[in-house]
């Protein structure tokens, strides 16, 4: 009443803020979503008056727990655990476990609260939720990586069900780490049932789940480059991270005839002038997923591989930039300097890469801008799809888990700029913020107030 959209939304940061003090992840992950939301609202009095916004800033449950483990010296250890079951008005609540020295209550409540509206743009059955550990796996042996995963199992347990609750993997937790948790749930319950996801493909796994999360990326990237006819052969892209989605999404972009100059890790980037080629990629997964090595002896390996210390990849001249590592790795600063490089397009593989600051200068400047909860999307789509065949009791091959994630990327790509388009531009993250709302406030109105 009478008030402004501005007013109304630094009103809710300040009720916001004092139930999450110093919650700094959690408050910039709400205010980006709130920033589109509240004027949107201001036209539709029934989200309004059902005070949706502030439901869904309140995650459903918070569950921590402590682990006990013991280390390959015989010492206990101690860490905490923790799953956030954010929104389960769309289907079972889903989302990753993150196992790393850095997880605190913010990190999984901005992550929760993420996944609520990723897995709703998907257009899949699928609640949000987050979950992990200040566990770091660096440095641990397999045997300890086993004992600490079957120690949170055995906490983890009595939350989760196929039609509860249905974790998977995020950083630190691949589908090696999921399936001896996987294997521990099962010798609690005696039920091998499909409750997680991101599972090896002996015990259920689905082809394409491992690629997805990258690939998807760049399948938005596509998307996106086709609104201006033009694609993505013969461009160059960075790409931070090396995990998971970075490495996929640099097999994708090869793929699609794009130049790979960079990949990085906590200690730098390595610079490839001459683009990352099919062999030096595949010795980059064995350095990485089996040796666990540092991106540092990617560059002492090749000719021509110059290894940055410390340094993010963001300040090389390309045409499109890929942040896959975590979030806030690109700043104001950076996102200047990707701009005055001519940077025309930004695909976000990791969980809220930019900060505030770095996505206004990327809207500013007109970039194709796919925020993380579209362009990421496509790993918990393939869960979607893990739990379907699943629930079928089949499995799918390669052609036709990857056919169906084009779909969806492509579907995530129409909504966005359904709600986005903005006279001739479109605003990618608000089309992505409206979209995923949208589904989970109607199944919040239609379910009344529980
Ligand atoms: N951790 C991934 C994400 O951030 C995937 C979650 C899942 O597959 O449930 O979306």
């Amino acid at each position: 009443r009478g008030m402004s959209s501005d007013d109304v939304l630094d009103n809710f940061m300040v009720g916001f803020e004092r139930r999450n003090p110093g919650e700094d992840d959690f408050r910039q992950a709400v205010r980006e979503l709130a920033t589109d939301i509240i004027p949107f609202m201001v036209n539709s009095d029934r989200y309004a008056r059902m005070n949706i916004l502030e439901r869904l800033t309140e995650p459903d449950r918070i569950i921590t727990f402590r682990v006990n483990w013991l280390d390959d010296e015989s010492n206990v250890r101690t860490n905490r655990g923790y799953r956030i079951q954010h929104n389960n008005s769309i289907g079972p609540y889903k989302g990753g476990l993150r196992f790393h020295k850095d997880v605190t209550l913010d990190t999984l409540k901005f992550l929760a609260f993420e996944q609520t509206f990723k897995n709703s743009l998907t257009g899949l059955p699928m609640g949000g939720a987050k979950g992990g550990s200040d566990f770091n796996p660096k440095g641990k042996s397999e045997r300890e990586i086993m004992v600490f995963c079957q120690a949170f199992m055995s906490h983890l347990y009595r939350y989760i069900g196929p039609n509860t609750d249905v974790p998977a993997g995020d950083i630190g937790v691949s589908h090696k780490e999921v399936s001896y948790m996987y294997g521990q749930y099962k010798r609690l319950t005696n039920e091998l049932t499909p409750v997680m996801t991101g599972k090896d493909l002996a015990v259920g796994g689905s082809l394409i789940r491992p690629e997805a999360t990258g690939y998807g990326a760049v399948y938005m990237a596509e998307n996106m480059l086709a609104t201006r006819g033009d694609h993505l052969e013969g461009k160059t892209a960075l790409v931070s991270g090396s995990g998971n989605v970075a490495l996929y999404a640099v097999e994708k972009l090869i793929q699609k005839g794009v130049k790979v100059l960079t990949v990085s890790d906590s200690s730098g980037t390595a610079f490839d002038s001459q683009g990352i080629d099919v062999e030096k990629l595949q010795w980059l997964m064995f350095l990485k997923f089996e040796r666990k090595g540092r991106i540092e002896e990617y560059a002492q390996a090749f000719k021509g591989v110059e290894f940055l210390p410390d340094k993010r990849p963001w300040d090389i001249s390309a045409d499109m930039a890929f942040p896959c590592a975590t979030q806030n790795e690109v700043d104001e600063a950076d996102a200047q300097t990707l701009v005055a490089n001519s940077c025309q397009l930004v695909s976000e593989g990791a969980n809220m890469p930019t900060r505030e600051e770095g996505i206004r200068v990327f809207q500013k400047n007109n970039l194709l801008f796919a925020p993380a909860k579209a362009a990421n999307a496509g790993g918990v789509a393939v869960s979607g799809l893990e739990m379907s065949q699943n629930s079928m009791r089949m499995s799918w091959s390669r052609e036709e888990v990857d056919t169906r994630l084009q779909g969806i990327m492509r579907t995530i790509h129409e909504q966005m700029l359904e709600h986005g388009k903005d006279g001739k531009t479109v605003n990618y993250l608000r089309g992505a913020n409206i979209a995923g709302f949208i589904k989970v406030a109607d199944a919040m109105l239609a379910l009344g107030v529980i």
